[in-house]
This record gives C-alpha cells, sequence and structure tokens, in this order.
C-alpha cells in the first residue's frame, strides 16, 4: 500500500529538497542523500507505486517510457556511457527503505556534479 507522506513523493511535491540532476514530465533524478558509489543518482516516476513490481503492472504504458526514458536522459546527462549499474531493491528483504519505487544508477567513476 503506497503511503503518500514516504520520503520519495514529499521530494516529488518539493516539500523537502533535493540536489536534481534531471526531470520531465514523467520523473526526477536527484543525488542520493547517503552515497554509496562515487556517483550515485535516483530516478523516481511520477506516479504513486511502491516498486518495480507495481509500477510494471500498474503504471500506464506512457508513464512506464517516459520513466525509462528518463533513466537514459539522466544517464546521458551524467556523462556516463558505461561502466554503470542500475538498481531496483524490492521489499525489505532485499534492502528496499524507501516505497516509492526507484531506480539506482551507481557508478565507481565520478561522472558530472555539477547541475
Ligand atoms: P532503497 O534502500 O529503498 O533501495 O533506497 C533508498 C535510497 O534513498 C537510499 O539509498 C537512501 O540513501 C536514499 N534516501 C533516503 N532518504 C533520502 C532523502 O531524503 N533524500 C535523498 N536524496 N535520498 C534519500
Amino acid at each position: 500500500m503506497y503511503d503518500k507522506n514516504n520520503v520519495f513523493a514529499k521530494i516529488l511535491r518539493e516539500e523537502i529538497p533535493s540536489k536534481k540532476v534531471y526531470e520531465d514530465d514523467y520523473a526526477m533524478a536527484f543525488y542520493d542523500v547517503n552515497p554509496r558509489a562515487k556517483t550515485h543518482v535516483l530516478v523516481i516516476p511520477r506516479g504513486e507505486y511502491t516498486d518495480i513490481y507495481d509500477f510494471t503492472q500498474n503504471a500506464p504504458a506512457e508513464l512506464q517510457a517516459g520513466f525509462w526514458a528518463a533513466v537514459r536522459n539522466t544517464v546521458d546527462k551524467l556523462g556516463m556511457r558505461e561502466n554503470f549499474r542500475t538498481v531496483a531493491n524490492t521489499g525489505h528483504g532485499a534492502g528496499q527503505s524507501v516505497f516509492h519505487f526507484h531506480v539506482h544508477i551507481m557508478s565507481d567513476e565520478r561522472f558530472k556534479t555539477d547541475f
């Protein structure tokens, strides 16, 4: 069950600040507050989905396409082409702590940070 007061919902509503990398009508990307790689960015859709299982089942096709395009655009904006990984933790047992679907983009290389 989606909690409208989760921290990423608040970031989307701009109730709490974030260091944005990219945004459009479908998604927002921002730096992780507790980075576990030299470059660590999160991409979240503009919609109420708890995890990738919920999102890929229930989000409209336009939002799903827009979200994955935003992941790609974020990677491009960071100046990445390779040497990064994408992770979507799903459920407490896998380490998910914020239940608004998000994709981690992580790299042990330092990509652009001046946004
Ligand atoms: P999860 O563990 O759910 O896959 O990832 C949640 C991520 O959100 C964690 O890496 C954590 O550091 C990050 N995070 C939690 N609260 C905030 C916040 O208020 N701002 C930002 N930018 N990241 C956050």
